[in-house]
């Protein structure tokens, strides 16, 4: 791409492991290997401030919390929404319209137990390399659709597969998108954590996919309370997203 910013390319060069339903890689930006990792927004500078949703990974924090993060909301696991108010989880769901079609009832008894609902485009479609107005009617369409059924105005978005352009940071900016939100860390169906670059270990800060729609033999509780489990024994906690972007 010929115009970049800070912001376009903080999760540049990685290769992203999974995340969303159905795909088991997608690779982002071919440039902009090594450079920083991924950063608050108020960290971002440059020509193109206020024009393009910057991109995180992972937040710089010195509180020890990890945020949780699932895509698509095709999972509607009804204790699941016992576990989030029992152990008060401040959980992001990225929802996509078309997943979840008559199934919002669901994620309204998440988001009254703590849960946040934010952007995962009107149909999942992969973004990147998309005109403009396609790209903007899936981000702006779903701000449309989870405000007229919740009131919200959601602030994060993530692309379907984890694929972008600049395009995509600039149509969600003007959708009124503060951070497109990416992942470090993946649940695979085992139960094991990968992540798409640096230490291999959790750390302060990090984003956590969860995904769904893949054959797992443990149900959506299952798998977020071995993860918890994981979280506590590094003396970490979920965090809201929201209160760090
Ligand atoms: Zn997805």
């Amino acid at each position: 791409m010929r115009r970049r910013s800070p912001a376009a390319v903080v999760c540049a060069g990685v290769i992203l492991l999974a995340g969303c339903a159905g795909v088991a890689e997608e690779r982002t930006e071919a440039d902009g290997r090594g450079q920083s990792p991924a950063h608050a927004p108020s960290d971002i500078g440059g020509p193109d401030r206020g024009s393009l949703a910057p991109v995180v990974d992972h937040v710089r924090t010195r509180d020890r919390v990890v945020f949780l993060t699932y895509d698509d909301g095709a999972e509607r696991d009804p204790s699941f929404v016992g576990l989030v108010r029992e152990r008060r989880l401040p959980v992001s769901m990225f929802l996509t319209d078309s997943v979840v079609g008559p199934g919002y009832g669901h994620f309204a008894r998440l988001r009254a137990v703590g849960a946040s609902l934010q952007n995962h485009t009107l149909d999942h479609s992969a973004l990147r390399g998309l005109p403009y107005a396609g790209q903007r009617a899936e981000i702006c369409g779903q701000q449309d659709k989870l405000r007229s059924r919740f009131g919200i105005r959601p602030r994060l978005f993530r692309p379907p597969y984890g694929t972008y352009d600049t395009t995509t940071l600039r149509a969600a900016a003007d959708c009124g998108i503060r951070a497109v939100v990416l992942w470090r860390a993946s649940l695979d169906p085992g139960g094991a954590l990968t992540y798409t670059r640096g230490k291999p270990a959790l750390r302060p800060g990090d984003i956590v996919s969860v995904p769904s729609g893949e054959p797992a033999s443990l149900t959506l509780t299952e798998r977020t309370e071995r993860l918890l489990r994981q979280i506590e024994g590094r003396g970490l906690r979920v965090g809201r997203l929201e209160d760090y972007l």
